[in-house]
């Protein structure tokens, strides 16, 4: 861990269409800087799953590809970074994912003194993304992430990481409903890569390479922003 000690937490975002690696790479971020993945799609797929009242709004929305509310999304994750272990520093995965969540996040950030240490921007190309997204799964025991084509396990049927033999598949990673998030991305979340822009924190970054080589990247842009 290189990371030097920092006085307010890091808040990092990735910003990126549906299928660019953005829960791939916070999950790598975890591991090597100590932070903590915050997935506002995570929370609502338990939200979904544990038949809360904002799961019962956010089901036929997520199905649709279409985006959840700002109201619900922005109670959702101001409960979660109010938990302790955001204490040492986040990585938002996607949110935020319109103006009025970016404009949310501001507020709640300046509440406690906390800032965006940067915006990483992962620069994709649509056409891939359809192929990426209709592959994947994760392990259903500790959510590491696999492709029928780019990443199988090395031992069949069993998870590298944890060993479980149980994998899940998302309901929305379906090539229609692909369609309808690439959509929502480009008229709804693209227009805050010029949000951060003007705040000074936007980074770009060209995810179109390896994995590896990419996290190599990721690693340089979030060193120097926690410095
Ligand atoms: P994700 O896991 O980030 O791909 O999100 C899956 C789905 O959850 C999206 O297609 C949206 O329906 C919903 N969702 C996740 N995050 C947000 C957000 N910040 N704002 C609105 N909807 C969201």
């Amino acid at each position: 861990m290189e990371a030097a000690a920092t006085i307010t937490p890091a808040v990092l975002i990735l910003l990126g269409p549906p299928g660019a690696g953005k829960g791939t790479q916070a999950r790598m971020l975890e591991d090597e800087f100590g932070l903590v993945q915050l997935s506002t799609g995570d929370l609502l797929r338990a939200a979904v799953a544990a038949g809360t009242e904002a799961g019962k709004a956010a089901k036929a929305v997520m199905e649709a590809g279409e985006l959840v509310g700002d109201e619900i999304v922005i109670a959702i994750l101001r409960d979660r970074l109010a938990e302790p272990d955001c204490a040492k520093g986040v990585i938002l995965d996607g949110f935020p994912r319109t103006t009025v969540q970016a404009q949310a996040l501001d507020q709640l950030l300046s509440e406690t003194g906390q800032k965006i240490s940067a915006a990483i921007s992962l620069e994709v190309d649509d056409a891939e993304m359809v192929t990426r997204i209709s592959g994947r799964y994760t392990c259903s025991m500790c959510g590491e992430g696999y492709h029928d084509t780019f990443k199988v396990p090395v031992a069949e049927g069993k998870c590298d990481k944890c060993g479980h033999a149980e994998f899940t598949r998302r309901a929305d990673d379906n090539a229609e409903t692909v369609a309808s998030r690439l959509a929502a991305y480009h008229e709804q979340t693209a227009p805050l890569i010029s949000y951060y822009q003007d705040h000074g924190v936007l980074k770009g970054l060209n995810a179109r390479g390896n994995i590896e080589e990419i996290a190599g990247n990721l690693k340089r842009i979030v060193s120097d922003a926690m410095n």
